[in-house]
Parts: structure tokens; sequence; C-alpha cells
């Protein structure tokens, strides 16, 4: 037990909450590439938090940004009344985001970026008189958060097994994009484009008068980083375009330079009509989300409602939040003055192969996978399915790293900043605790 800190009351989201309370790993400090646990061991972290301190821990661009907002004005509600700093930050990213994608819609997470997407879509085709359109496409292993419209289109079994049922009954999942014939790709892998014909056969089977939205996460990121074969991506759109069916990418993993460009969309040359984001937004100092939305889908939706009428029924308190605004113009502007996306795109090809050096002739390695600073790897699974990851992200943590795993699978994906000594100590931590297992 952690001798200073009571651990009972706390439910822990996503966790084993008796074996984490039985021997807590508990983190409380943050800078650069690293972070400290109670007990003072300095961790380097792979992960980048949660995919989101792409920037790094802590920094103090960020942090004064924060005090000063908070000290300005704390919070205003966005429903008929708002402040500057959302509007300006809407600008900044509709910059940054692939060009006619400057509609931006502001939530707190990445599964309420989701919801309020899968709401976007509805209310756009009933403004556009195909009110019919009330399917939704996504894929196996997807993750699109835990709300109940992300739930219902996620693809994880654990996540579904309880709760897929409830809630967008209408949802059909395309085959998910890891094919054994690919192992051990770094980069796009060459076989499966014609995964993208599921699409096809969901339009023969439904119509497309039916639906509504393909949602897909460009890379899927929390089932240990499925990079979309060549041409897949594009095929999706080729067959979404035609049938007027929105193509909505879930970027909350792959936004923001970790694909080596601001959105995966740039990197590999598909433009949605829609793309969520999170996370590194704000480098995951302040909860923040946002969905930005072609604007012909906003014109739609809001040249539809009379004038004076509130045109879309969708909001959170704190959308728009002055501290997240804050947090997201001082991260937005380190991203830039650092060049911190060509950074992750000339460091990538270092990072994917030390990773594959350091691990592919481990016997307990089964795969590995990456693309610009985000790779995946799988570990041969135990009777129970998931154990091995676990085990591997404890290990680690006991060991000075702090790792994101998925299943029996491990996801490295370091802030932006990691310099080439760090990627090497790293894949040497990596590979040395693996050899123990
Ligand atoms: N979509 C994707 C692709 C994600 O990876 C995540 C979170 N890992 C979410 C949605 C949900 O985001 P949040 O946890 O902020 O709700």
């Amino acid at each position: 037990m952690s001798q200073t800190t009571p651990l009972e009351n706390h439910w822990m989201p996503f966790t084993p909450n008796r074996d984490f309370k039985a021997r807590p790993r508990l983190t409380v400090k943050a800078a650069g590439m690293y972070y400290w646990s109670e007990a003072g061991t300095q961790l380097l972290d792979a992960s980048a938090g949660l995919f989101c301190c792409a920037a790094g821990h802590c920094r103090p661009e960020i942090t004064a940004a924060i005090q000063q907002q908070a000290q300005t004005l704390d919070y205003v509600p966005h429903f008929q009344s708002a402040h500057p700093l959302s509007f300006t930050l809407a600008e900044k990213l509709a910059k940054l985001l692939p060009t006619g994608l400057d509609r931006i819609f502001f939530t707190n997470s990445g599964s309420e970026s989701i919801d309020t997407a899968i709401k976007i879509a509805i209310a756009y085709f009933q403004a556009k008189g195909q009110g019919a359109r009330q399917r939704f496409i996504s894929r196996e292993r997807a993750y699109h958060g835990v709300n109940i419209g992300g739930t219902a289109l996620g693809g994880m079994t654990n996540n579904r097994r309880i709760f897929g049922g409830v809630g967008l009954p209408q949802v059909a999942h395309l085959r998910h994009t890891w094919l054994a014939e690919n192992k051990f790709t770094l980069g796009q892998p060459e076989q499966g484009k014609e995964l993208a014909e599921d699409l096809q056969r969901f339009i023969t089977l439904y119509g497309a008068e039916n639906i509504a939205a393909c949602f897909v996460e460009p890379i899927a990121g929390s089932t240990g980083v499925l990079v979309p074969p060549k041409g897949y991506l594009e095929r999706l759109r080729e067959i979404c375009t035609q049938y007027g069916i929105l193509l909505i990418f879930d970027e909350v993993i792959t936004g923001f330079g970790r694909t080596g460009k601001a959105f995966a969309a740039d990197s590999f040359g598909v433009t949605p009509d829609i793309i969520t984001m999170a996370k590194a937004l704000t480098n995951g100092a302040v909860p923040m989300g946002a969905v930005a939305v072609k604007r012909d889908i906003y014109d739609t939706i809001v040249n539809h409602a009379p004038e004076g009428v509130t045109e879309f029924f969708h909001g959170y308190t704190y959308s728009g939040h002055p501290l997240a605004c804050a947090a997201a113009h001082a991260t937005l502007d380190i991203y830039q003055q650092e060049k911190l996306f060509e950074r992750a795109s000339e460091l990538s090809a270092y990072f994917l192969e030390t990773v594959f050096n350091s691990l592919h002739d481990l016997p307990i390695i089964t795969d590995i996978r990456g693309y610009g600073l985000l790779a995946g790897f799988d570990l041969a699974p135990t009777a129970q399915a998931g154990m091995r990851g676990a085990m591997l992200q404890k290990e680690l943590f006991w060991s000075g790293m702090h790792l994101k795993t998925t299943g029996d699978a491990g996801i490295i994906s370091p802030a932006l900043i990691i310099e080439k000594t760090q990627i090497d100590q790293l894949c040497q931590l990596l590979r040395d605790v693996l050899k123990r297992f």
C-alpha cells in the first residue's frame, strides 16, 4: 500500500482496481520526457502520457497561459455568450487543418468529440432532407471513446461486451486492417487495400440512402497501431464521395504531429469531411476536444434554422472553456515555434528503425508496426488474453518507464521533443525488460 495516499474511495477507470490498490503505481511529478513516481523514481515517458503531452510535460509557457487565464476570466458559458479566445483558437486550428475543414465545435474530450460528430452527421442529413441516413459504419478493433455513441461505434471486444448493444443499434463494422502477411511492416503495408470494399458491401446491403457516415481512425491507435494499407483510406474516400456518405477521421491520437504532419489526413493525402480531435490539442494540460467540419456541413445545419433560433441543440457546459482555450493557444504556438510536426517527421525513420532493431529478434514479439512517432508491438499471448501486456506495463513502471499497453500489445508514442539518445534508452530498457519475460 502507498504510505501516504488513501486509495479506497477512488474508483479508477480502465484499471483492475484491486490489483492496482494492492501495489499502487503513483506518479507525482512530470517534466519534459519524464515522470517521477511517489518513491522518487524517474520514469521515461514512452507514451506522452496517453498520447496527450506531445510538447513534453509541464511546459512553462502552457502553465503560465493557464494561470494567467484563471486569474482573468475563469469561466463563462458558451451558450449564447462567449469569450474571444475560443474564436481565435478556432481560427488558429482552421489554419492547421486540411483545407475546407474550417468550422470548429469545442468539446472536453475525445469521447465527446465522437458523440458530437455523430449528432452533427444526423443533423446535417436532417437539414438536407435525407433524414433516413441514420446508420453508421465503423470498424473492428476501433476505439472511439466510451460515451454511448462511441461505444456503439467501437470495435474492441472488452469495451463492447456489456455495453455494445446500448444506443445506436445501427452500426456495421468494416473488417480491421491487421493482416498476417503484413507482419513486421513499418509504414503503410502493401496488402489490404481491398478491405475498403467492405464499405461497398454495406452500401449494397443497407442502401446508401440509409447511411450517414463512416468513422475510422486513420491509424487505429488503441488496438496496437494498425497502419492503413496503401490505397485503403483513398478507397474509403472514393466510396463515401460516390454515395454521399460522410467520411469521419477520428484523429484523437493521430492529430497534432504524431504522424509527422499536423493531421494524419495530411500524411495520407486523404481529406475527410469531419475530423475529431482532443488529447494533444492542449498538450494534455486541460481537458479539451474539438470537431472540425467542412464549411458546407456547418452552413447546411446553420442555414436550415430560422434566423434567431438555435440551429444545433447540442453543447457542453465547458465547451470552449477559457482555461482550455488558453492552454490550446499556448500549445499550438509551441508546436509551431519549435516546428515539432516537422521534427516528428524527421525523427520517424530513426525511431521506427530503433524500435524494430531492438525488439524484432525477441521470441516473445510477434509483430511490430509503426508510422511517424507511433509504434506498436504484439506480445505472444498467454492463456489469459491481456495478462502479458498488463505485466509488461507494471514491470516497466518498476524499471523506470511509463508505457501504454492494450491487451497484449505495447504502444510507443513519445512526446515529439524526444531526443535520439532517449529513443535509444527507451528501446534498450524495453528490450531488457522484455528479455526477462
Ligand atoms: N478516439 C480515439 C481514437 C482515442 O484514441 C480516444 C482515447 N484514447 C478517444 C477517442 C476517447 O478520448 P477520451 O478518452 O478523451 O474521451
